[in-house]
């Protein structure tokens, strides 16, 4: 039984129990009607709390049932249902109420919630808005302004701040049945308040709603769930609750069939799916308890950090006491930024620290279930360093390497062992990017992947599996991207044109302004190191910037001039100048047509890669892109948007 009905006393107690995460399956939906039936017949109950068995109240929509024709009885009827009890209904939240579930929750007269449950309308990340009234009734029960947040951030809150809020009665310390048992009966002592839909609700000015519209438009970056939703709320708070329901509805229905619907949802799966995956299902991963990071700079610090995020006390080795003190000041630096966002208590970030020792002592390293490599990109140097992780650690203890374009067969040669040896790429700034490239050598053992899948399950990272090639997955389609983009410039494209296609397209940056910000001269070492070894490796437009000092940001100038002390790309006469003689003069192209050249070119490496077994799958591919270098989400990835699917 998916709902069942227990008593104390005069209070009724509907529990439900729809395992993993209580979804609202059509069972769900009929057994919670038919609880409120039967409830509404039996005289002798004066109220009812509603609760949820296992981890967490219901955490949303059944996704086995998206895309799929709706079965009765529908949410929206049921919200209704339960808000029209003839006994006043509270909900007693633990764990997340989202999406249909605080949809249900607001159905109900009251919400109680223990201190760590999250509340939340997470429809837009799915490229929806809520469809049983959470645009219409939230904003009846919290105002507009914190309805806007909920509503167009898709952010779940805490219990505190939903208390503060108004969208929790209480927040319950200790058994919460218990708590909201008691605090049903209390409430029967009171007036009972209007069931949130007949809520008066407060409307702003016009001018509220263009700002909201600006802030909400330049956070999405394209998508139109955000917008929709914004606009849904300004229905509810300016027409009466059956239009704006009506509204609401319509809105649903309309995105929940369109395109950028359908690219959420392909990446919701993807990303549900990429951290088990089915040939691993029967392995089982190296426990993690102690991990160690070898190099503390941009990448091991970050690398740290994200250990010590997920709890892990970590050994950060360096090559002499200065790099040692310079790494506890990356950490330090990672930290501290944490702080003053409101991420960490100061207190929790000296915590964090102390949980690192540095050292440059590799015995350090004896009781270490996972070592990760971060040092120089230079064969020799990591050669190097894993001769002495080979000595210093024990048999079992995973190896892995943070390179981005050795050849980790290379790096691995002659190492005992090898099958606990793997790459494990991370991307910068390692403790927020949530992509982690996993490449196996072929003597990686199952147990060794399977431990890189469980460490990006810990890290809640989204993990990749990659075969070995230059670049794996990303760098790969980078390279391209790249190329592609300065192509368009030999043709006269301009190059501020180019990044404002992509801006334009969802990015967060174009090539050009990206390359600025992380330096230009990363990629050209990188080709005058092959060009060094008889490659033949032909001359970019950044290797003649590069020629000239002209590295990005950081040295005040790359594809743009940038005035001292500002971030502000400026289109830089000396560039035109020195790439004159390179550039065709004026293709005329749109943005639209740029920003689709760019993205073919992405898709047909990606083609490339799939073809070379080099990923797994195009989503996987798509993940990559979105997770690791800003690709639009709500677009789905290269691979999606081209029509690459399967
Ligand atoms: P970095 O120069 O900032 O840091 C390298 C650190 O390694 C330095 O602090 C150095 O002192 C230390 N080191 C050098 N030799 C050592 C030794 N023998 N023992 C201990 N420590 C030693 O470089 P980074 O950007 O952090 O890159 C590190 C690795 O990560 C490289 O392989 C790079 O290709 C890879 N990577 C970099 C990025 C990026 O965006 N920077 C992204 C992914 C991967």
């Amino acid at each position: 039984m998916t709902v069942t009905i227990a008593r104390q006393g005069e209070i009724a107690v509907v529990t439900v129990d729809n395992p993993p995460v209580n979804a609202l399956s059509a069972a769900l939906r009929q057994g919670l009607w038919d609880a409120a039936d039967t409830l509404d017949a039996d005289a002798s109950v004066a109220a009812v709390v509603l609760v949820c068995a296992g981890r967490t109240f219901i955490a949303g929509a059944d996704v086995t049932e998206f895309g799929k024709p709706p079965v009765p009885p529908h949410l929206p009827d049921l919200v209704a249902r339960i808000e029209g009890a003839q006994k006043p209904w509270t909900a007693a939240i633990h764990g997340s109420a989202l999406g249909g579930g605080l949809e249900v929750a607001l159905g109900c007269r009251f919400r109680v919630a223990v201190p760590d449950a999250s509340l939340g309308l997470p429809e837009v990340s799915l490229g929806i808005v809520p469809g049983a009234g959470g645009t219409v009734r939230t904003p009846r029960v919290v105002g507009v302004p914190a309805a806007v947040d909920l509503v167009t951030s898709g952010r779940p809150m805490r219990a505190a701040k939903a208390a503060e809020a108004g969208l929790v009665d209480a927040v319950i310390q200790g058994d919460l049945l218990e708590g909201a048992v008691t605090f049903a009966r209390q409430a029967l002592t009171r007036p009972l308040p209007e069931p949130a839909s007949s809520r008066p609700v407060a409307a702003p000015e016009a001018e509220f709603w263009a700002e909201q519209e600006k802030a909400v438009a330049k956070v999405a970056k394209g998508a139109a769930a955000p917008l929709r939703a914004l606009a849904c709320l300004r229905k509810a708070a300016e027409a009466g609750f059956a239009e704006a329901m009506a509204f609401e509805r319509e809105t649903f229905l309309e995105l929940r069939g369109s395109d950028q619907a359908a690219a959420l949802r392909h990446v919701f799966f993807a990303e549900r799916a990429a951290p088990r995956p089915a040939a691993l299902r029967d392995v089982e991963p190296l426990p993690l308890r102690r991990a160690a990071v070898i190099g503390g700079g941009t990448m091991g610090a970050g690398i740290a950090a994200a250990l010590r995020d997920a709890g892990l006390p970590v050994v950060l080795v360096e090559r002499d006491d200065e790099a040692v003190a310079r790494g506890m000041a990356n950490l330090r630096g990672i930290f501290d930024g944490a702080v003053r966002r409101g991420k960490l208590t100061e207190a929790q970030a000296a915590a964090r620290l102390a949980g690192v020792a540095g050292t440059t002592d590799y015995a350090a390293l004896a009781d270490a279930d996972l070592v990760i490599e971060a040092v120089f990109e230079e064969i020799g140097v990591k050669r190097a360093v894993f001769e002495q992780l080979a000595r210093a650690c024990g048999p079992d203890a995973v190896l892995a390497t943070n390179t981005s374009y050795l050849d980790p067969r290379a790096i691995a040669e002659g190492l005992p062992n090898p099958g606990r040896f793997i790459g494990l790429h991370f991307f910068s700034p390692a403790n927020v990017m949530k992509l982690l490239e996993i490449v196996p050598v072929p003597e990686t053992s199952d147990r060794t992947l399977a431990t890189g899948f469980a460490l990006a399950r810990a890290l809640k990272k989204i993990p990749v599996r990659a075969g070995i090639c230059e670049g794996f997955i990303g760098n790969r389609i980078l390279k391209r991207y790249r190329a592609a983009a300065e192509a368009l410039v030999r043709k006269g494209v301009p190059i501020a044109e180019i990044d404002a296609a992509m801006r334009g397209h969802g990015f967060a940056m174009g090539p050009f302004e990206a390359q600025d910000l992380g330096g230009l001269d990363i990629a050209f070492l990188q080709r005058e190191g092959a060009r060094a070894a008889g490659q033949d490796v032909a001359e970019t437009l950044g290797d003649i910037l590069v020629r000239v000092g002209r590295k990005g940001q950081k040295t005040g100038g790359g594809w743009y001039d940038y005035a001292p002390g500002e971030r502000k790309p400026q289109p830089s006469a000396s560039v035109a100048e020195l790439l004159a003689r390179e550039i065709a003069p004026g293709a005329a192209m749109s943005r639209d047509q740029i920003a689709q050249a760019l993205v073919a070119e992405m898709a047909a490496e990606g083609q490339a890669i799939l073809d070379e077994g080099i990923a797994q799958a195009p989503a996987d591919i798509d993940l990559v892109e979105i997770h690791g270098y800003g690709f639009p989400r709500w677009r789905g990835g290269p691979m999606f948007a081209t029509g690459i699917r399967g």
